[in-house]
């Protein structure tokens, strides 16, 4: 069964790995090219984008594909509505981490985009740890009396950026106590990002919880009308079932 894989995400890596070598499909992991140097993958893989919806519809004739799972990031809403728009009648399902919620002792300040984010940060200046990827930068010049410490994959475009930053490139999983110390070393007030979800970089709201640092929490997209599952197992669940396989079966009651 031929599966295209949009990726860019931790799930969608664990996926590409379970399904490497898995005779049963032949699995293309799609990447759209922001990463400099991504990771080598286990399984056949594209770069780039498809050129919009007509783009996608014309790969997925072309390469006949059967079944499609979409596994970008929660915040990669053009993708995921272009995905939507294009499969017709291929069965598409949606991979996607659930979020994280706040746990007691968090002071968390929710906004729905980036400019609330900037906005929220108040008058004062402050030192504001920014893990909110590289596109949405630019919101920040909008308030330069703050001092920025960007933390990113790849160094953000100089042009985006506000006056008064610092910058980390650095990939995750983020560990708890490098946290502490990224917090406690950069004397950090405040944080912002987006609601991600998933165990790689969550360890910062740990320490953020523990210093008492507010944390300016991008609130996710709306939910899309499609079938959605949370975790690898569960997409690899309706791989099985769409490609008419045996779902692992369960040991019998009793023996
Ligand atoms: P986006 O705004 O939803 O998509 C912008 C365009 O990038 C799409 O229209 C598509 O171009 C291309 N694209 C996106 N994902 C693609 C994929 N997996 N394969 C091929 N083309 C893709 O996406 P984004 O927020 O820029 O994210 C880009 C990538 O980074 C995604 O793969 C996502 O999973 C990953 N990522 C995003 C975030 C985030 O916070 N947004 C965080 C971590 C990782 P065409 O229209 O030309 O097809």
């Amino acid at each position: 069964m031929r599966v295209l894989l949009l990726g860019g995400t931790t799930e969608a890596s664990a996926l590409a790995r379970l399904l490497a070598g898995d005779e049963r499909f032949e699995p293309i992991l799609s990447l759209a090219g922001v990463t400099r140097a991504p990771r080598p993958q286990p399984i056949p893989w594209r770069i780039g984008g498809f050129g919009g919806v007509e783009g996608l519809r014309r790969y997925l004739r072309e390469q006949r594909i059967e079944a499609v799972i979409d596994a970008t990031h929660p915040f990669a809403t053009q993708m995921t509505r272009n995905v939507m728009a294009a499969v017709g009648g291929i069965p598409l399902l949606r991979l996607e981490r659930p979020a994280w919620t706040p746990s007691p002792g968090d002071d968390w300040r929710m906004v729905p985009d980036m400019a609330a984010a900037a906005h929220s940060l108040g008058p004062a200046p402050l030192r504001v740890l920014l893990t909110i990827g590289q596109k949405e930068l630019a919101a920040f010049r909008k308030c330069p009396w703050h001092h920025y410490i960007i933390r990113s994959v790849d160094p953000p475009d100089v042009g985006s950026l506000p006056p008064d930053v610092e910058i980390i490139t650095a990939t995750g999983p983020f560990a708890l106590e490098a946290e502490r110390a990224l917090l406690q070393d950069r004397g950090v007030q405040a944080i912002v990002t987006k609601n991600s979800g998933g165990s790689a970089t969550a360890a910062k709201l740990v320490a953020a919880r523990e210093m008492g640092i507010p944390v300016v929490m991008m609130q996710r997209p709306p939910a899309v009308a499609v079938e959605m599952v949370g975790d690898v197992d569960g997409a690899m669940a309706w791989l099985m079932a769409r490609q008419g396989g045996a779902a692992p079966l369960e040991p019998p009651l009793g023996g």
